[in-house]
């Protein structure tokens, strides 16, 4: 059983500022220097968990192998730490007070006024510790979400100041990151807002061991010096977070100032193993010197916001690196698409991915894409609905299955060849009731997912409520659309291919949520060298 160590990374000033990054690159940092580590992410809203969000409104919903749906600052986590997450790595407000609020029910409280302190209080702490007491991680770094400040955000901080007292000195410390912004009028930097954040969490009675100041240019030593003085830590403790290129640029910037040092020798843990990231650099070295391009369009109703598709991003940056590639995305809005704009919106892509979705809106503008890149060769990948939608477009063109639908969009369709899970039906509540976490599959021998993954059977996570339905899978093959993947307990089609094709796959899963910078995922990797064939014309 480790003595487990807790880190506690808050933000001030303002949201948006990148406690992920810090917390995942402050990790990798310590898990280089053979510390067993995980983080976590505490969200103040209300919501049980992102699942039920509108993307608009928080980004994707990343999902965990357990089937958590969760915010997608662990899909930073698992592709810094390469380390699964799980259920216990997100926790909301909704579901503490949930927690609570069921004991009440349950008469837990013996007749005892339930109250935010304690009882949240004591809620949250023992949600902290949950990953401390597996007895797996030398340290559990715990975000919390919001900004210090927020109303919402207080029992938390409240925690964190309990939990700090609680585990004493060298067991739990905070990560404070803030923002010194520049302004360009004075030709400065200036350390005020950080200095009232700061004083705002010490009215909460939290000290800051360390500060993490978001900058766009250089701390100076007096800066660093001042910003030490009106915050009750040493210059030492004052950690410039430079504005960078890409976030895997981080954890080498933070090496450089030190961050993990100052945090171990405030666990009072040994310093004398140094990390080495030789395969965090390596791949940075590929990332950052491509031998070739390729454009790939990314089809969705959410691309006005990029994070709403984070973990295909960032797919596209590990399997970019593998090839030697830059991938540059064109965000390419479902809506907008039509059967006059189609060919000029694609005809210069090297392939093409219609991203996963919900509901009606933007269906058709990715059926008439699927369409074109289907007769022209273009390699594509579809991921969830962007499998479905490969479906309907084959059933609707090459089937002539006249307005063939996923019941999602229309629940009377003559042709339902994508339909509700048999499971799935007497399911009225949106919240968690999808098909989620891994799932088993089976790979055809003869295939590019095969040549792809080079192994048989494969795990990945899914999201969704509906399905290829199975009563047409006979005339798909016999017209030449294949399910070269299928759960071995089910026989839920999970992959689609069509031979006929260089290289056109369907996915009922999520592949974009296992890729890794470590591990990026086989199906990227294998989908962007499509694209570059495409372009060089060498398939
Ligand atoms: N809306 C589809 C379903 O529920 C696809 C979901 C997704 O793309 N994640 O089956």
């Amino acid at each position: 059983m480790k003595n487990t160590k807790y880190v506690f990374v808050t933000g001030g000033v303002t949201s948006s500022l990148g406690k992920g990054i810090i917390a995942a690159s402050l990790a990798k940092l310590l898990q280089e220097r053979g510390y067993s580590v995980t983080i976590q992410k505490l969200d103040p809203y209300i919501n049980i968990d992102p699942g039920t969000l509108n993307p608009y409104e928080h980004g994707e919903c990343y999902v965990t192998n357990d089937g958590a749906e969760t915010d997608l600052d662990l899909g930073h986590y698992e592709r810094f730490l390469n380390i699964p997450t799980s259920q216990a790595n997100n926790v909301t407000t909704g579901r503490i007070y949930q927690a609570v609020i069921d004991k009440e029910r349950r008469g837990d409280f013996l007749g005892k006024t339930v109250q935010v302190i304690p009882h949240i209080t004591d809620e949250i702490k023992h949600r902290v510790q949950i990953l401390g007491n597996t007895g797996d991680f030398d340290i559990v770094i715990t975000e919390i979400g919001g900004t210090v400040g927020d109303i919402e955000s207080l029992p938390y901080v409240e925690a964190v100041r309990q939990l700090k007292w609680e585990l004493g000195e060298n067991n739990a410390i905070v990560i404070h990151l803030t923002l010194v912004p520049y302004l360009a009028a004075a030709g400065e930097l200036k350390t005020k807002p950080t200095q009232h954040s700061v004083k705002m969490l010490m009215q909460s009675g939290v000290n800051p061991d360390v500060l993490v100041c978001r900058t766009e240019r250089h701390l100076s030593d007096g800066i660093r010096r001042k910003l030490a003085l009106f915050c009750n830590v040493q210059k030492e403790d004052v950690i410039e977070s430079i504005d960078a290129d890409t976030i895997y640029d981080v954890p080498n910037l933070m090496y450089n100032e030190g961050l993990d040092d100052v945090v171990l020798k405030k666990l009072a843990l040994s310093t004398d193993k140094k990390p080495t990231l030789n395969t965090w650099n390596n791949f940075l070295q590929r990332h950052k010197n491509p031998k070739h391009t390729v454009e790939i369009g990314l089809i969705g109703k959410y691309v006005e916001l990029h994070d709403a598709y984070k973990s295909i991003s960032e797919s596209f940056i590990h399997a970019g690196a593998v090839n030697e590639v830059k991938v540059n995305i064109h965000w390419i809005h479902s809506e907008s698409l039509t059967s006059t704009n189609v060919p000029d919106k694609l005809k210069s892509l090297h392939g093409v991915l219609v991203a996963p979705g919900f509901g009606e809106r933007g269906i058709e503008g990715k059926i008439k894409a699927v369409t074109y890149v289907r007769e022209h060769n273009i390699p594509f990948l579809g991921i969830c609905l962007g499998m479905q939608i490969a479906v309907i477009e084959f059933a609707r063109n090459v089937l002539n299955l006249k307005n063939a639908n996923s019941t999602e969009m229309d629940s009377n369709t003559k042709y339902s060849v994508i339909s509700l899970m048999k499971e799935q039906k007497k399911i009225i509540d949106k919240g968690g009731t999808m098909r989620l976490g891994v799932w088993d599959c089976k790979l055809e021998k003869n295939s590019n997912v095969y040549e792809a993954y080079q192994t048989e059977l494969i795990s990945e996570r899914h999201r969704h409520r509906y399905e290829f339905n199975n009563e047409y899978l006979k005339q798909f093959t016999e017209a030449g659309l294949i399910a070269t993947g299928v759960n071995p307990k089910t026989d839920l089609v999970e992959i689609i291919e069509l031979p006929s094709h260089p290289w056109f796959v369907g996915v009922q899963y999520h592949p974009e949520y296992k890729s890794t910078v470590l591990n990026p995922h086989p199906l990227f990797v294998a989908f962007v060298k499509a694209c570059l064939k495409s372009k060089n014309h060498t398939f």
